[in-house]
């Protein structure tokens, strides 16, 4: 009745395919064994039987161990052992497997089959009651932690007393006497605990699997399954395994090699090992293991052995591999293989060199790539191997790792890099007055605030690393000065922060540059030739234009020009337009702004030359750009005070009360109960269209003067947050007017868009009305989320859409990855409707879902022609459009 309910898999019956139903250690041993490779025989209990078990309340299901006993006859068969029996008795490994790889979370016990009997039955066949008696006393802790729950400290406590009893220093000088002695000491600690170690091997091995089986659920199990993002229903195999033996002499051993170097991706082994020794030794840390390099000089024959397994395991698998390895009395087994986890760096240079030895095609090497992993590899990062001295954890806001003095306002983090120095600018918050600080310095910490907080997006966008909302970071401004725990530090003292992680470090750190490498910049050339989707960038300063172009950007997608605006010299004329209280006012503001614009958009088209440059007119948060009021009131509360000392400078005083005081009504009067749903986009564009004016102009006076030094230049005039084709034909007629009478007779020379935001559902529901005064369409799917689903995600964020996400309601957070479903639609209508009237209308994305994979796969799929995403993450996009296309 074997195998009737298929509870278990001969190694020979299994292959690497089998993952979901064997695990993956399960599925690679069939692979191997059946590919001719020297592994110990066994067979695997599969995930299902682990469901059955949690299915039927912690029950192994009925005839599992049958089967499985019925299989281990069939061990006992090949090898002429038999499990139990005293003359030659057969030992197994009990192991644990899942369907993917989670490196020491579960449990593997070693040796079941020792009892008092048979472990004489082993000193007497091999001659050797040293090792017999090794290999039970490891059985008995391993099997008293995993099975009794009893915690490792306990054994060692006893081990460790022996050996001062017996004057052994190390393990390897313990005789046949000490282990007798140890285990002993280990069956009383388990009788003392309850039950009585089992001395039937039988109930050793049931026990074990259901051992193994609960480990699926211990702490660390969980909480790996949660960061990497591991299904909880899916269980795990349990491997049984007929044991070889590394502890037997020095002509034995155990260890672990990876085929190539992991941290560099260099092609030569690499890994450890330890002689006279059993699997676990290598990890636990108890004695240092040696560098494989050094197995060629103590067993030349097994190195050579190893090193073409390895070759041969790696052409097999076609990817990198870990293996684990046992050498018994000089002969090499392999007790595991798989995929080996790698640097961000390393799997680069893997990648093309596998497509170089002609392993990989460039499609293969392109689909494997991690995407996680290219974020990584741009930004400067602290090595892994840095000893750091962390005084506080705050959000990974923005990726990278920064370095420099601690500088605790945005002006002389500013004078400061001026004169050459590196800063990381401090803050408890940052406001749009600080972006001139956030450029200047290498990073910028804050001690509130979320990871959709200015100083997070800004950072972002920049690409500089930024650590937010560290709340154990308490910030004085007064002292300049940071305090967490019993740690200060001081302006001018160096401080260095891991935007990856949210580590806030004391000191400098040595920093990692990160930069295309020559195997990047490969498999990018080959996604390229894969990809159809067209990637361009986010970006608002000629810097950030440049190094988008570096790194593949075919074009500007969004240029957000209130970004322009935010720069410092550009505030007192922005404040001036917002608090005009006439059209004249105004236009004697925007005269001041037309030139600075004008040559911020020479800038961009210089960065661009011949490629198109997508210019959104102000889409703006006013009350950004204006005071906070408790500020302004607080300021003039002071003000008042000092006022009545009467000072000989008293008239100054009242001029500059007058002022804030103007400033506080505005601030108030511009005060919107919702501002995201308020005066926003061309709403303000249409109420004030001199705004606008000035925008184009300055656009078309760039183009002219850029033509001129023989630029070619490709603007795109965006018009942002359209509900209804009226706003849209007034604001384009607007356009082309400004665009006529700057062009002139060289208008021939210019060929310009006017095109719109898709972002509000009501523009993308009568996309057949927009497209007739519309040469394209950019889906803002920030704040088309944001207005499909009806909540802000500032307050959704790290609010109630956190716990969405932790309790399933939601798949993923909409804001990072497209709702394919609901707002997925509403892209997918607008393309059709708006390709229905207007053929060559030209589509693309530019939210921050622009650079996501999963998005980005949308995007390709729905037929749109680009997507716009930050510099920083252009290489991301560019290589996940070609996988959306293999
Ligand atoms: P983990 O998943 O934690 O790596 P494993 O099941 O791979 O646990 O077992 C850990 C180590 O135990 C292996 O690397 C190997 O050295 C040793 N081991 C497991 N099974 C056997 C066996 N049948 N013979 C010899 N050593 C074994
Ligand atoms: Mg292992
Ligand atoms: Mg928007």
């Amino acid at each position: 009745s074997r195998a009737s309910a298929g509870w278990v898999k001969l190694f020979e019956q299994g292959n690497a395919e089998m993952k979901t139903e064997l695990g993956g250690k399960g599925a690679n041993l069939a692979e191997m064994t059946n590919a001719g490779l020297p592994v110990p025989p066994g067979f695997t209990i599969t995930t299902e039987a682990c469901r059955a078990y949690y299915a039927a309340g912690a029950a192994l299901p009925e005839g599992l161990m049958e089967e499985a006993r019925a299989a281990l006859a069939e061990l006992e068969g090949r090898l002429g052992k038999t499990f139990g029996d005293a003359g030659q008795p057969l030992l197994v490994s009990v192991r644990s497997g899942s369907v993917t790889s989670m490196p020491g979370m579960m449990d593997t016990i070693l040796n079941v089959g020792l009892n008092d009997d048979t472990v004489r039955g082993v000193a007497e066949a091999t001659g050797n009651g040293r090792f017999a008696y090794d290999c039970y006393r490891r059985l008995i802790q391993m099997f008293g932690n995993v099975v009794f729950g009893i915690e490792p400290i306990r054994f060692e406590k006893l081990l460790h007393e022996m050996k001062r009893q017996t004057g052994a220093e190390h393990d390897r000088d313990v005789g046949e006497d000490g282990w007798i002695m140890l285990v002993e000491q280990y069956k009383a600690l388990i009788a003392k605990s309850g039950k009585p170690f089992p001395q039937s091997v039988g109930e050793q091995l049931t026990l074990a699997v259901e051992a193994v089986f609960r480990s699926w659920n211990n702490h660390r199990a969980k909480v790996y399954r949660k960061v990497n993002r591991i299904p909880d229903e899916q269980g795990t195999a349990v491997n049984i395994q007929a044991m070889v033996f590394g502890n037997k002499g020095d002509d034995c051993g155990t260890g672990v090699v990876f085929t190539r170097n992991p941290s560099t991706g260099e092609k030569s082994l690499f890994g450890e090992y330890l002689t006279n020794a059993q699997g676990e030794d290598v990890v636990a840390g108890v004695r240092t293991p040696l560098p494989i390099a050094e197995l060629e000089q103590q067993m030349p024959d097994v190195y050579a052995s190893l090193k073409q397994t390895a070759e041969r395991l790696e052409r097999h698998y076609r990817d990198m591999q870990d293996i684990e390895f046992t050498v018994e009395h000089g002969k090499l087994y392999l007790l595991q293989t798989r995929g080996g986890k790698r640097s961000a760096q390393a799997a680069m240079k893997i990648s093309a060199d596998l497509v170089d030895e002609g392993v990989l095609t460039r499609e293969e090497a392109i689909v494997r790539i991690e995407i996680g992993h290219l974020d990584q590899l741009l930004h400067p990062a602290i090595p892994a191997d840095a000893s750091l001295d962390v005084i506080a954890t705050g959000l990974p806001a923005s990726p990278g790792a920064a370095t420099g003095e601690a500088v605790f306002d945005a002006d002389r983090a500013e004078e400061w890099a001026r004169s050459g120095r590196r800063v990381i600018l401090i803050r408890s918050e940052t406001t749009p007055e600080d972006i001139h600080g956030v450029l200047a310095a290498e990073g910028v910490l804050t001690s509130r605030g979320g990871m959709t907080s200015h100083a997070a997006v800004v950072a972002r966008g920049m690409g500089k690393p930024c650590v937010c909302g560290c709340e154990e970071a308490r910030i004085d401004f007064e002292a300049r000065e940071l305090r967490a725990g019993s740690v200060v530090i001081r302006e001018g003292e160096a401080i260095s922060i891991d935007g990856s992680t949210g580590r806030v470090i004391r000191g400098e750190v040595p920093l990692r540059a990160g930069e295309m490498s020559a195997e990047l910049v490969r498999l990018l050339g080959w996604a390229d030739e894969i990809r159809s989707l067209r990637v361009a960038a986010n970006a608002d300063n000629p810097v950030d234009a440049a190094k988008a172009r570096e790194f593949g950007a075919e074009g500007i997608g969004l240029c957000r020009t209130e970004h322009m605006f935010l720069a410092a010299d550009r505030l007192p004329a922005v404040r001036e337009m917002i608090l005009a209280e006439s059209k004249e006012e105004r236009e004697i503001a925007l005269a001041k702004l037309l030139p600075m614009q004008q040559d911020d958009f020479e800038g961009m088209f210089r960065a661009m030359d011949g490629l198109p440059v997508t210019i959104r007119l102000l889409d703006p948060p006013l009350h950004e750009f204006l005071p906070n009021a408790d500020e302004l009131r607080q300021r003039i509360a002071e003000l008042t005070a000092a006022a009545a000392d009467a000072e000989p400078d008293g008239s100054d005083r009242r001029a500059q009360l007058t002022e804030l005081e103007t400033m506080l009504r505005k601030v108030r009067s511009l005060h919107e109960a919702n501002p995201m749903l308020g005066q926003r986009g061309c709403r303000l564009g249409v109420l004030f269209p001199e705004i606008y004016d000035m925008q184009t102009e300055a656009v078309f006076r760039a183009a002219l003067v850029c033509i001129g030094e023989g630029v070619r230049v490709v603007p795109e005039v965006m018009v942002p947050l359209v509900g209804h084709v009226n706003e849209l034909r007034f604001l384009r007629e607007r356009i082309e007017r400004t665009a006529a009478a700057i062009l002139g007779d060289r208008a021939g020379e210019c060929p310009y868009k006017v095109g719109t935001m898709i972002e509000v559902p009501r523009a993308a529901l009568t996309a057949a009305q927009i497209a007739e005064c519309a040469d394209f369409f950019s889906f803002g799917t920030n704040d088309l989320t944001q207005m499909t689903y009806g909540c802000s995600r500032d307050d959704a964020e790290g609010k109630f859409l956190t716990h969405y996400v932790e309790h399933k309601l939601l798949p993923h957070n909409p804001f990072q990855t497209l709702d394919q479903d609901g707002v997925g639609q509403l892209i997918e209508w607008a393309l059709r409707q708006g390709k229905a009237v207007r053929g060559n209308l030209k589509t693309g994305v530019c939210g921050e879902h622009g650079g996501d994979p999963q998005s980005i796969f949308f995007c390709h799929a729905a037929g749109l022609d680009y997507v716009s995403c930050s510099p920083y993450r252009i290489p991301l996009a560019r290589i996940a459009a070609a996988q959306a296309r293999i």
